[in-house]
């Protein structure tokens, strides 16, 4: 992430003092973290921050254990300076993925560090059932962990708020239509609960444990429920004014196709999504359309899948370059819902991209890549949520919904 101290977010924000107080914590807390640990002195010279401040933000963080001391660093002269790191347990966030029919739910340390991972079926989305997982979940972690909870970060497949896009299809949940989420799970679960569609937060998940941890600028086609595009720019996630861009699952890509219940035909979800290869497999009958089995289906070659990838590959190759197209970005990852080997040969079958501006002869990273992070990007990313609005300066925009 290529923070600036002294660039304009801090020329900005100067003029509120609050605002500019939780702002260099933030700058502080968002240095200490990258640094893995740093002296007071040394703070202050990253931050452009005066000696004094840093030394009450750091005594004040230390105070809330956000922050810790690590020893003092030998360097020659005089008496060392004491180093300073992230607390690992000075807090806790938590992420919940709700897809349709299944929860995976995650716990990330202060350093955001993984400390569980668990996935479990579900049978009902209805808000009420929702909650009442969520809450369940919420007592299990707080048993297993000590550290203050910073809040919980929860995704969903989106759109949201759409009419006339319904949200009754089978890729979203039923029963979300015209709720805000977010403020619902916050008074159900008495702790801020951050909503974001499952494409962005998968996007997040990839950038903070994944492939994208290097890459500041990616497009993350993820293979949710249904399909959606989360993008990461400058480091940070792009979300639009309501939270629904990249929303390329119902782009249309087959003029006249099959029908959507979005209401079009031929939406681009229909043909590439898990959604539209389960339907394929019980189509024809397979046992296994409850995807107990996908690899084992890919390791014997089945019809059915190779049909379902040569299908995929063809409508998702020309969005791919759309997407570059439009937001030039470094590489688009694929992830999601779908075993790595079959993610894989998707990739390989697109073969030959269509030209676009990425069509570059010196690129330094393919166009095209698989994520890293596996089914549990969306879920990493959910809890990263709470935890990029307290370690850092550049997302205090990215994690709140618009209201209108
Ligand atoms: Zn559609």
């Amino acid at each position: 992430m290529a923070f600036q101290p002294g660039s304009t977010h801090q020329v900005t924000l100067g003029k509120n003092p609050e605002r500019s107080r939780d702002h260099n914590r933030r700058v502080v807390l968002d240095v200490v973290r990258r640094h893995g640990s740093l002296g007071r002195m040394h703070i202050a010279r990253l931050t452009h921050l005066t000696a004094q401040a840093i030394a009450n933000i750091v005594d004040e963080l230390v105070g809330e254990n956000l922050l810790m001391e690590t020893g003092r660093l030998r360097s020659g002269r005089g008496q060392p300076p004491i180093q300073f790191a992230v607390n690992p347990d000075g807090a806790m966030t938590m992420g919940i993925e709700m897809a349709a029919d299944h929860m995976v739910s995650t716990v990330l340390d202060l350093s955001g560090q993984p400390r569980s991972k668990r996935i479990m079926p579900v049978r009902d989305t209805s808000p009420k059932q929702v909650i009442a997982h969520i809450r369940a979940e919420l007592e299990t972690v707080r048993a297993a962990f000590k550290s203050p909870l910073l809040g919980i970060g929860v995704v969903m497949p989106g759109p949201f708020e759409i009419e006339g896009m319904t949200s009754v299809g089978p890729t979203t949940l039923p029963g979300w239509a015209n709720i805000d989420a977010a403020n619902l799970l916050t008074e159900a679960c008495g702790e801020p609960v951050t909503v974001e569609n499952d494409a962005n937060a998968a996007a997040v998940g990839e950038r903070l444990f994944g492939a994208g941890h290097s890459i500041s600028g990616f497009g993350m086609i993820y293979f949710g429920a249904g399909l959606g595009l989360g993008m990461v720019h400058d480091g940070a996630p792009f979300r639009g004014a309501f939270g629904n861009a990249g929303e390329i699952g119902h782009v249309v890509v087959a003029p006249g196709g099959r029908a959507c219940p979005c209401g079009q035909h031929g939406c681009l979800e229909r043909y590439a999504s898990v959604h539209a290869l389960r339907e394929k497999l019980c189509d024809a009958g397979i046992a296994d359309c409850d995807f107990t089995d996908l690899a084992g289906l890919h390791a014997e070659r089945h019809p059915v899948l190779m049909e379902w990838l040569d299908e995929a590959a063809t409508y998702l190759a020309p969005m791919i370059a759309m997407i570059e197209n439009i937001l030039d970005p470094e590489t688009v990852i694929l992830g999601g819902m779908l075993p790595d080997a079959i993610i894989d040969e998707l990739i390989a079958r697109m073969g030959q991209l269509p030209i676009s501006v990425a069509s570059r002869s010196r690129r330094v990273l393919p166009r095209v890549m698989r994520g890293q992070t596996g089914q549990y990007t969306a879920a990493l990313g959910a809890a990263a949520l709470p935890l990029f609005e307290v370690v850092t300066p550049k997302l205090e925009t990215a994690a709140t919904r618009p209201t209108e």
